[in-house]
């Protein structure tokens, strides 16, 4: 299944809100083995959504939006994908109740604007959003699917991991594993030299470097069924890996150094301390902001 992601909010083309839910929204996607092939982002202006709709839809069967949702006169996503479908949109009346007990459970009066939330494609599914009153909503015809989040990252992250997931699992007959593999003291133009054999030859799974600030890192990722197989596929690609480079690997799965430091040092039941000159205690913020590194960081 091929995806983009559409994010809809005239404060994102402003620059005024980092569009944090495109970088969500592609790595659900990536773990559940669905191909992103294109980002975009538009406007609320329902012309220009509905031509960004038709254009993705040329090249992808899933688009998943974010944003245009809510209760406003500005929030026009479901109208405008409603209409792409020739959906109507008709007022689904167990969610009004669900929202109208979500407003006196939040002490405060519904106003007339947020009924228009409950109103929904028809024969969608909804989408319960746990964090907020606008619920998302699946649409799905002749092979063509569309998911539409909220725009507020904590309404929108707890639908993509719960119900969208959900949703996606049903219709996706693959997943992505991956494996990533810390180095030290190494760079990336080094890396791919004594592995470009291996990088340019492998398909499934793929090697890929990259380049964070002071370490690199090597992602092996596979297509499969299952985690199991995902992992078997990826094991031969490690081994020759691990072998190319005895020294410069400091573990696997770590997000940088500081995370691996407070793994391998817990792991070990040893305790830490830095001391720091001219660094505004940078190290020991770094060391501080993993995980379980209380238990381990001793001071600075
Ligand atoms: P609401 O009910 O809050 O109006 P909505 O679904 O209509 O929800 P928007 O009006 O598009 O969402 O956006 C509301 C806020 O959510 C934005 O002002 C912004 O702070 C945040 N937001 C929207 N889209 C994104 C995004 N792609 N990435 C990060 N934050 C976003
Ligand atoms: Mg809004």
């Amino acid at each position: 299944m091929n995806a983009e992601i559409l994010c809809v909010g005239t404060e994102l083309l402003l620059g005024d809100v980092v569009n944090t839910n495109a970088t969500e929204v592609a790595r659900e996607l990536a773990s559940l083995g669905i191909n992103v092939y294109h980002h975009e982002v538009v406007g609320d202006n329902p012309e220009r959504l509905k031509e960004s709709l038709e254009n993705a839809f040329k090249h992808c069967d899933l688009v998943v939006l974010t944003g245009g949702l809510g209760p406003t006169y500005d929030d026009l996503t479901k109208e405008t994908v409603a209409g792409y479908f020739n959906k109507k949109l008709v007022m689904d009346n167990e969610y009004l109740k669900v929202m109208e007990g979500f407003f006196e459970r939040m002490g405060r009066p519904m106003t007339e604007n947020n009924k228009k939330q409950a109103m929904m494609p028809e024969g969608c599914t909804v989408l319960e959003n746990p964090n907020g009153t606008a619920p998302g909503c699946a649409i799905e015809e002749n092979g063509k699917v569309a998911i539409m989040m909220p725009g507020p990252p904590r309404e929108m992250r707890p639908m993509l991991l719960g119900p969208v997931h959900d949703y996606l699992t049903k219709s996706s007959d693959s997943i992505l594993v991956s494996k990533v593999i810390n180095f030290f003291g190494v760079g990336e133009s080094a890396l791919e030299d004594r592995l470009k054999d291996l990088m340019l030859s492998s398909t499934n799974p793929t090697v890929a470097p990259y380049a964070k600030t002071g370490e690199c890192q090597l992602r092996v990722t596979a297509k499969a069924k299952t985690v199991e197989e995902g992992m078997e596929l990826i094991a031969p690609a490690v081994k020759i890996i691990r072998e190319a480079y005895p020294t410069e690997i400091y573990g696997e799965d770590f997000t940088e150094l500081d995370d691996g430091c407070v793994k391998i040092l817990s792991k070990n039941g040893h305790t830490l301390a830095t001391a720091e000159s001219c660094t505004g205690g940078l190290m020991a913020s770094r060391i501080i902001s993993n995980a379980g590194a209380s238990a381990m960081f001793a001071g600075s």
